[in-house]
């Protein structure tokens, strides 16, 4: 295995790229609608319904017809779980980290027809389609290292009259349940993590997002990963979701997604079922309400240009985007103009365009966008923005800014997961830290500032699991920044960090007398 080292991003302004991107497209547009069915234990399982998953620029394209599990097929699951377990477990680590690893290597060769689907399938244009892949290629590396490295001899001290030794084994089978929103880097850095541990995986993919998923199965199939080690299970969370966490056998769950769904898996989790023989192991991912802090030090250009990357990008859609930006009084004024110049800049369209923004990604977030910001109206001043745009049927809607918005309002407070962004007044840099810090959230932050001062006061007081300075707030890089949040954004398990495999594993102590 080679050093791992990020995958570069294309540069689409290029045509050989852009070119080829396109060409990929046009090729998946020949083979709709894909298929995305279950696969347990290495079989495919038919299902007597299924999840139709659509383009959200154009939502009367079908992207893919994909399988609905039940509660049946579940249970199938987490037996083909438990009985592949053993044979993995004892698998070497050199060994299974090097079909993690090609998993990876298959995803690059075909770095522009896994993107392509993404854009297709969740909306994202090519640079955020291709970030997405080169993060899931990304963990697939970084982890089967980390697999090798979770192998070695754990150091301990000498004891007189003994041998001592500790050694990390895998949990068992578990259940990995990934949002939408990074539908192929969550969900498969969220498997391989454990896999490459020695772990067999349960794979429920979001609903709005199965294609992917598939594609990712189709790569740790062809990689090498034995049958019923990664077990694919598209169905509704609502419906398959209890039976899933609750079930006895579950060792694990491994769970990225909303506050509500994470406390309710969090609750279930904990209780201990008839059968049960362990305490579930359980990390949960979730929402934010991330605050972007320019202060009067700022360079103003270059903090407006990234509260609106920040803030837009895949429309707003990421746990990590700027949702709050905050000003103090000084630059207020000058940073909201800026900010509504770079916003009424931005083409909105058809992610197969490769336009700035993108359709949300459904149906339902659209209307739930929509409603936070009918309800905004009656909070703060709406500057920009505000409507829906129809287009194609298309899930769109414009990039949206409310100024004067007081933070413990509930545009200062919710997390929206669309393109809104709320702009906030603060008295000094002070003010501004206590108006970040204000919310139940902790996920990602920044402050835009050249006083060394208020940047140490931030690395110290900024209470977020990824801080960010003079940068835009998004675009964590695996084994570079490692990634969760504090507070309610989560168990703060760090993916794409040292430690994440250990989570997924546990430590047995032999002494010997000698
Ligand atoms: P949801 O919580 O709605 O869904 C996440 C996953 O949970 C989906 O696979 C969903 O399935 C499943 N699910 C739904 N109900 C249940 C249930 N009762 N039991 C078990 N699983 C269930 O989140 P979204 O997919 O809408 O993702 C957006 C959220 O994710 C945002 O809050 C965002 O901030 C957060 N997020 C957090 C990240 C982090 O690292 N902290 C990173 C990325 C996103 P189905 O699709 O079938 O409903």
């Amino acid at each position: 295995m080679k050093p791992y080292a990020p995958v570069p991003y294309s540069d689409f302004a290029e045509d050989s790229p852009r070119e080829s991107y396109e060409a990929a497209l046009a090729s998946i547009a020949a083979q709709l609608p894909g298929q995305a069915p279950l696969i347990i234990g290495g079989e495919v399982r038919e299902t007597a319904s299924s999840i139709a998953s659509v383009n959200p620029a154009k939502p009367d394209i079908l992207i893919a017809n994909a399988g609905s599990a039940s509660a049946e097929d579940a249970d199938a699951a987490l037996a083909a779980a438990w009985e592949a377990f053993p044979a993995w477990a004892a698998t070497p680590a050199a060994e299974r980290a090097e079909i993690v690893h090609r998993i990876g290597d298959i995803m690059e060769e075909r770095i522009h027809e896994f993107s392509g689907w993404m854009t297709l399938e969740a909306g994202k244009n090519y640079a955020e389609s291709e970030a997405d892949t080169a993060e899931a290629i990304d963990f697939c590396r970084y982890y089967a290292h980390q697999a090798l490295e979770m192998d070695q001899p754990v150091r301990l001290l000498e004891f007189p009259g003994e041998t001592n030794e500790s050694f990390l084994m895998p949990l068992g089978a578990g259940i990995v349940i990934p949002p939408w929103n990074f539908p192929l880097a969550i969900l498969c850095g969220m498997a391989v993590g454990p896999v490459a541990a020695g772990n067999t995986v349960v794979l429920k993919p979001a609903s709005n997002t199965p294609m992917i998923g598939a594609m990712f199965m189709e790569a740790a199939i062809a990689a090498g990963v034995p049958p019923g080690v990664i077990n694919y299970l598209p169905g509704s969370g609502g419906v398959i979701g209890d039976a899933l966490v609750d079930d006895p056998r579950t060792r694990f769950v491994n769970f990225t997604g909303s506050k509500e769904v994470g406390l309710r898996i969090a609750e279930r989790s904990a209780t201990v079922h008839p059968g049960q023989r362990w305490l579930k192991r359980s990390y949960m991912e979730m929402g934010g309400k991330d605050a972007l802090i320019v202060d009067d030090t700022a360079d103003l250009a270059a903090a407006a240009a990234d509260a609106v990357r920040s803030a837009y990008g895949f429309q707003g859609q990421k746990c990590s985007a700027c949702s709050r930006l905050i000003l103090v009084e000084e630059v207020y004024d000058e940073v909201l103009d800026r900010i509504l110049d770079l916003t009424a800049n931005l083409a909105v369209g058809p992610a197969v365009d490769n336009c700035a923004v993108g359709p949300v990604i459904s149906a339902a977030q659209h209307t739930s966008i929509l409603s936070e910001i009918e309800s905004g109206k009656g909070e703060a001043a709406l500057v920009a923005g505000g409507s829906a745009i129809d287009l194609d049927g298309g899930y769109y809607i414009e990039p949206t800014i409310f100024a004067d918005v007081s933070p413990n309002s509930r545009l200062g407070q919710h997390e929206i997961f669309g393109p809104v962004l709320s702009v906030i007044k603060a008295a000094d840099f002070e003010d501004a830290l206590a108006i970040a810090n204000g919310t139940e959230f902790g996920l990602t932050g920044g402050l835009h500032s050249t006083s060394e001062e208020n940047i140490q006061r931030a690395i110290r007081d900024f209470h977020v699991g990824n801080l960010y300075l003079n940068r835009k707030i998004t675009g964590a890089l695996v084994g570079i920044q490692p990634f969760g949040g504090f507070n309610m954004s989560g168990s703060n398990s760090k993916a794409g960090g040292p430690g994440y495999l250990r989570l997924f594993m546990e430590m047995k102590s032999v002494a010997r007398r000698l």
